[in-house]
């Protein structure tokens, strides 16, 4: 199988309170991707770079077996980048900046032997550049789209239009309250429901995540980790690790999408144990197992 991934390559700046890091590898395309290789060998990144972009990251995302096939690099632009601070608590953070850079002018082109990617996952870009990734890939099996709280506040017309068109639906429950504004996550998770996904993921950072579906309930714990030194890219990651093992599996069923929920953990309590992608950058298959077999231990009773 084969899993198209569309979203931002970025040089973040991040401030955290164990620390700081510039220049740092992130944006949605990167976290997404890097995640879905550790359970799939297909994975295919559409994103856009300037010239500033190091080829140490292209040689490292191509070590993991990532087609950039689909990463376009504008010699004399510069990449994407975000600046974000987050506070004491870790589980709220300001944006500091963003600088679009390349992406300003960027319309994702799939290449013609793409088009038929079985898995795709519209990862955190303009919901209008989502809807153009949707007009060109034919049928297919899964469509997962995730999102952030500023496409709901800027683009909601838009945003609508792309759920509208999505298998599942991702986003965490600050989110889902403001794209609901319900308060309640069992309400909002129903109102999302009837907007178009089939499926609907609540990220809850330290309280785990949730997954409804029309006859399905499934909810999980976070990984108990006692040191988080940057969230940047958990969500990301979250939903890469969930498509990954969809790809993998082949199998869409909701009670597959119920281990696709765990391996998402699992990768994102990697991701935020260090800066940017280093906590994901080399995992062995014990690793990942172990955290998978403890996330069924704390959940069997
Ligand atoms: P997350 O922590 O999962 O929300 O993802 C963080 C990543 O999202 C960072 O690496 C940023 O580069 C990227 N990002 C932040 N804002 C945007 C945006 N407006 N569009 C696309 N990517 C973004």
């Amino acid at each position: 199988m084969s899993v198209l991934i569309v979203g931002s390559v970025a040089l973040d700046y991040l401030e955290t309170p164990f620390g700081k890091m510039e220049q740092a590898l992130g944006g949605s395309a990167t976290f997404c991707s890097i995640s879905a290789s550790y359970l799939t060998e297909n994975v295919r990144a559409v994103g856009i770079v300037g010239g500033d972009f190091p080829q140490k990251h292209v040689d490292y995302l191509t070590s993991r077996n990532i087609d950039l096939k689909g990463l376009v690099r504008i010699e004399d632009g510069k990449t994407f980048s975000w600046g974000g601070r987050y506070h004491e608590d870790m589980n709220t953070r300001d944006t500091l900046y963003t600088e679009l850079g390349v992406f300003e002018d960027f319309h994702p082109v799939i290449p013609d032997d793409w088009k038929q990617s079985e898995f795709v996952l519209l990862g955190n870009i303009h919901p209008s550049l989502q809807i153009e990734v949707l007009d060109q890939i034919e049928e297919p099996k899964l469509v997962v789209c995730d999102t952030m709280n500023l496409w709901i506040d800027i683009s909601l017309k838009e945003l609508k239009a792309v759920i509208k068109r999505v298998n599942v639906l991702i986003l965490n429950d600050e989110e889902a309250r403001m794209l609901t504004k319900h308060n309640n996550l069992i309400e909002a998770g129903k109102k999302m429901l009837r907007m178009g996904p089939s499926v609907v993921v609540i990220k809850k950072g330290e309280h785990g995540a949730v997954l409804m579906s029309k006859d399905n309930y499934f909810a999980i714990p976070a990984y108990p980790l006692e040191e988080l030194k940057d969230p940047t890219g958990a969500g990301d990651t979250f939903a890469g690790g969930f498509i990954g093992w969809l790809d993998r599996t082949g199998d869409v069923s909701v009670a597959n999408m119920r281990k696709a929920v765990v391996y998402g953990s699992v990768l994102a309590s990697h991701c935020v144990e260090e800066f940017s992608i280093e906590g994901i950058r080399d995992l062995s298959e014990e690793q990942i197992a172990e955290r998978f077999n403890t996330f069924r231990t704390m959940s069997t009773f």
